[in-house]
């Protein structure tokens, strides 16, 4: 075996819908791969569909047929990927830096049959490998995989994330980078609060917490699998120089910050069966029926019980709540419960912080700030770190800048 003098990193890049967005931003991406080639790395790159593009072929799926069978949809939504991988092959060679495209299936990205949902189960780096050992940059389309069947499925909104810590992790890369059109992890959506810090570094504790509570910077289960295979992991802009944020484990000795970041969520709705006759059992026969149907619960809370009677209130996702309130009308029949409500107006506000574990109060100062707005709290809920507050969605704006200000978000911890 011939034997190599300067030791090689291989660095899985992926490249968001922005970035890819149109042809001569597929033309600077490309720029900038030979940029990092040039320096002796191995390149894998992953990429989504241009922007708009996924939003624009469910559209389509709309305009034939309401509901379309999940595997179609998975047919449909995967081209969106296979465009770009192409371009951006193309674009590459045009540069005189070899690059070679495929598909999830033509790398073995395989998941279970979950449609639309899809876990990666397993992925065959070898002819990856092989494309690297004769100096190509392989372009993998991200969002995308094969069932055990033979079939496209897709990984979830967001998920060429997740396909590209995936592929880090299967080939063990040295980084993987997510290039996108913020320049880091902030401490808030820096589009709500333009006073927002980019941050150095956050642990895949707090990120995956940030994710779940609605950032949509990663997707969560991109965080859940570079946390679980140890895969260093950045966020990075596609337009400008810089680090980007860093997305480690905790380190010991540092104290960490109180409260690291602001996460808000739109796409819940609460729901509140009111009279529920107070026994046993009763949360169980309202929640049963909405776990049956397939439905996630987030939020739950049921009112102290008043002459005989009790308020059961939970949330759910927006696309959820049609379904949800035809379960509960059934269920509240059923039991005798006087009524059933939904609000879709709300919005999920949460503070995120590892500090938290070794700093009280901080719930208390949470709700100060947002009274001293006038923003009434409608649901609350807290772990060790984390606290989510319900609120009515016009105030969404008002109160991120007001926690971001009161914790004072702006300035270095
Ligand atoms: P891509 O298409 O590259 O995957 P996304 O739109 O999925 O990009 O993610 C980037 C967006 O995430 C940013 O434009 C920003 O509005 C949003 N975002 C939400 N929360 C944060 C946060 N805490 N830090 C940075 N960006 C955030
Ligand atoms: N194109 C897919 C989406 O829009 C996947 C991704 O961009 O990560 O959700
Ligand atoms: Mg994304």
């Amino acid at each position: 075996m011939p034997s190599k003098n300067k030791i090689m990193a291989l660095i899985v890049q992926k490249y968001g819908g922005t970035s890819v967005g149109t042809t001569e931003r597929i033309g600077n991406i490309a720029d900038r791969i030979v940029a990092t080639k040039k320096l002796g790395d191995d390149v894998v790159v992953v990429v989504s569909a241009m922007s708009g593009e996924t939003n624009r072929l469910i559209a389509l799926a709309k305009e034939i047929s309401r509901q379309s069978s999940p595997r179609e949809m998975d047919v449909l939504l995967s081209t969106g990927e296979q465009v770009t991988i192409a371009l951006l092959a193309m674009a590459l060679n045009a540069r005189d830096c070899p690059a070679i495209s495929y598909t999830g299936s033509q790398v073995h990205i395989l998941t279970d049959s979950a449609h639309s949902k899809a876990r990666i189960k397993e992925i065959d780096g070898s002819r990856i490998h092989r494309d690297l050992s004769l100096g190509r940059v392989v372009v993998v389309a991200g969002f995308q995989g094969m069932d055990d069947n033979g079939n496209i499925t897709t990984l979830g909104r967001g998920g060429s994330d997740t396909s590209a810590v995936a592929l880090a992790a299967a080939l063990k890369a040295n980084e993987c980078q997510i290039y996108t059109d913020v320049d880091g992890v902030y401490t808030t959506d820096p589009r709500v609060e333009p006073r927002a810090r980019r941050l150095e570094r956050i642990t895949f504790e707090e990120m995956l917490e940030m994710a779940s509570l609605g950032s949509k910077v990663l997707q969560i289960r991109a965080v859940e699998f570079a946390g679980k295979y140890n895969v260093p992991l950045r966020v990075l802009s596609s337009f400008t120089e810089g680090k980007g944020t860093l997305i480690t484990y905790e380190e010991d000795g540092v104290e960490a910050a109180r409260i690291s970041g602001i996460a808000f969520n739109r796409d819940e709705a609460k729901l509140t069966v009111l009279g529920v006759p107070d026994h046993p059992g009763a949360a169980y026969q309202i929640l049963g029926p909405i776990g049956e149907a397939n439905i996630e619960v987030d939020m739950i809370i049921q009112n102290v019980g008043r002459d005989g009677t009790t308020d059961f209130t939970f949330t759910v996702h927006r696309n959820d709540v049609e379904q949800a309130v035809r379960v509960l009308n059934g269920v509240a029949s059923e039991l005798g419960a006087r009524e059933v409500n939904s609000d879709d107006s709300i919005v999920k506000l949460s503070l995120v912080g590892v500090g938290m574990r070794s700093h009280a109060g901080i719930a208390g100062s949470m709700f100060k700030i947002l009274a001293d707005e006038g923003i009434n709290i409608k649901m609350i809920s807290t772990s060790e770190i984390k606290i989510s507050v319900v609120v009515d969605e016009k105030y969404l704006e008002l109160g991120v800048r007001a926690l971001h200000d009161g914790f004072e978000l702006e300035k270095t911890a």
